[in-house]
């Protein structure tokens, strides 16, 4: 036979990667592991946080991979990966043999990095930095906070999952916040001094939003080391009581525990991989792609883990035939929304140098800081078309 592969994770990085397999060689047995029937995307999720849109909006199914493609789609989750015998455990109890593993896990918190948040403290001071139903608790929680109230988003330390995403949920926050609960602000109690977009981000809150926004970095006191979600406060490193009307906290990340699992993470909690094929370093015929993987200078992005999921196929597709691929290239792009009709970006290009992901010189960047106002609104279009043209290559 051609080779069977299992993917584990049908997010971004992995429903790509098994969709471009299929498309590769569709001769290789492909099965993807996903426990939900429908996988809410994070990208947009801050739109729906601030009712500009409904989380059905941002919700896919796997029907196309199955019946346009013929991946086999097994709905359960993967709890253990033996690299030796190459095969994955189930929670359906059954154990598959793979002859390529890809892993797409994503992000899993570090429930004991922050002092009172877990698991418990999550239902009440919700991350939603998994979307689904924590972006609809959220949700819920900004529309019962009382006018006048604090929203406090607490922001980690590098790395994590989306680097400007805490800025942009703060922003479409303080929108909606500008429209139904005029004498609410927004709070960002920060662990780092920099932060992705931070110059657009700064004038366009004072643009927009003048002090409904406030920043405290970590040399400002910003860093929180406490949380009490029953009571909805925070305490910072040097013991600032901070008290949230709704109380949303970013927590530190690692790689989805399967990483773990299957042996493929370093003590950075994150996955290590060769560049050039996206197979982990310390287990052979594993492939690892997204947020899990260490692959600075790209951001932990869905555009990432996409790009990085069609070069795994492409490596996978090529070993399973026997031959090789070529070096890759990929590029990202972040937008950011302010509100729905102002846009901003951040674009990356990479390439490979000495087996190491780097960023040519001259390439890439962010969008001008003197733009005009219909720059803004072409900006926040593009998202909108950034975001259907993903989820068709992803999903369908
Ligand atoms: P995911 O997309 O999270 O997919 C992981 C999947 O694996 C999940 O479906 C999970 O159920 C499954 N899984 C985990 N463990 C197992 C297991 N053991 N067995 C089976 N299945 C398992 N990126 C952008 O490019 N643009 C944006 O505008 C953008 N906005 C964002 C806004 C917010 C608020 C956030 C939080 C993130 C945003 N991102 C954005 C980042 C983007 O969501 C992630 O980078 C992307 O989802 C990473 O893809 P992934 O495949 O690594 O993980």
């Amino acid at each position: 036979t051609a080779g069977h592969v299992v993917v584990v994770g049908g997010g971004f990085g992995g429903a790509t990667a098994a969709k471009y397999i299929k498309r590769g060689n569709p001769a290789i047995a492909v099965t993807l592991i996903e426990p939900k029937k429908t996988f809410y995307t994070c990208p947009f999720s801050n739109l729906v946080l601030a009712g500009e849109r409904s989380l059905d909006s941002i919700g896919h199914n796997y029907q196309e991979l199955k019946e346009v493609y013929g991946v086999e789609v097994v709905h359960a989750y993967a709890e253990d990966v033996d690299p030796v015998a190459h095969t994955v455990r189930l929670s359906t109890g059954s154990t598959l043999k793979y002859d390529r593993l890809v892993l797409s896990p994503g992000i899993d918190i570090r429930w004991d990095a922050l002092e009172g948040y877990d698991q418990a403290a999550a239902e009440l001071a919700p991350h939603a930095w998994q979307a689904g139903e924590q972006t609809r608790l959220l949700r819920r929680q900004l529309e019962a906070m009382d006018d006048g109230d604090t929203f406090i988003l607490s922001a980690p330390a590098n790395p994590f999952r989306c680097p400007p995403g805490p800025y942009e949920r703060a922003s479409l926050i303080a929108h909606y916040f500008s429209q139904h609960k005029p004498r609410s602000k927004v709070l960002i109690l920060d662990s780092k001094d920099n932060f992705s977009k931070q110059g657009l981000f700064t004038s366009a809150w004072q643009e927009v939003y003048g002090d409904r926004i406030e920043w405290v970095g970590l040399s400002g006191d910003g860093k929180v080391v406490r949380v009490d979600a029953q009571k909805r406060e925070v305490e910072t490193e040097f013991g600032t009581r901070h008290k949230a009307g709704v109380l949303n906290v970013v927590p530190p990340q690692k790689a989805g525990k399967i990483a773990e699992r299957a042996g493929v993470t370093n003590s950075s909690g994150w996955v290590p991989v060769n560049p050039r094929t996206f197979e982990a370093e310390l287990a052979a015929d594993i492939y690892v792609v997204g947020d899990a993987t260490v692959a600075a200078p790209m951001p932990k992005s869905g555009f990432a883990a996409n790009a990085q999921g069609k070069v795994a196929a492409a490596a996978i597709v090529a070993s399973l035939e026997g031959t090789s691929t070529v070096d890759p290239h990929w590029a990202n792009t972040c937008y950011s929304l302010i509100n729905p009709d102002y846009g901003i970006s951040v674009a990356g290009v990479y390439r490979l140098e000495n087996n190491e992901i780097v960023s040519p010189q001259g390439s890439g960047g962010l969008s001008a800081s003197d733009a005009d106002g219909w720059v803004r609104r072409a900006e926040a279009e593009y998202a909108v078309g950034w975001y259907n043209a993903i989820s068709q290559d992803t999903w369908g």
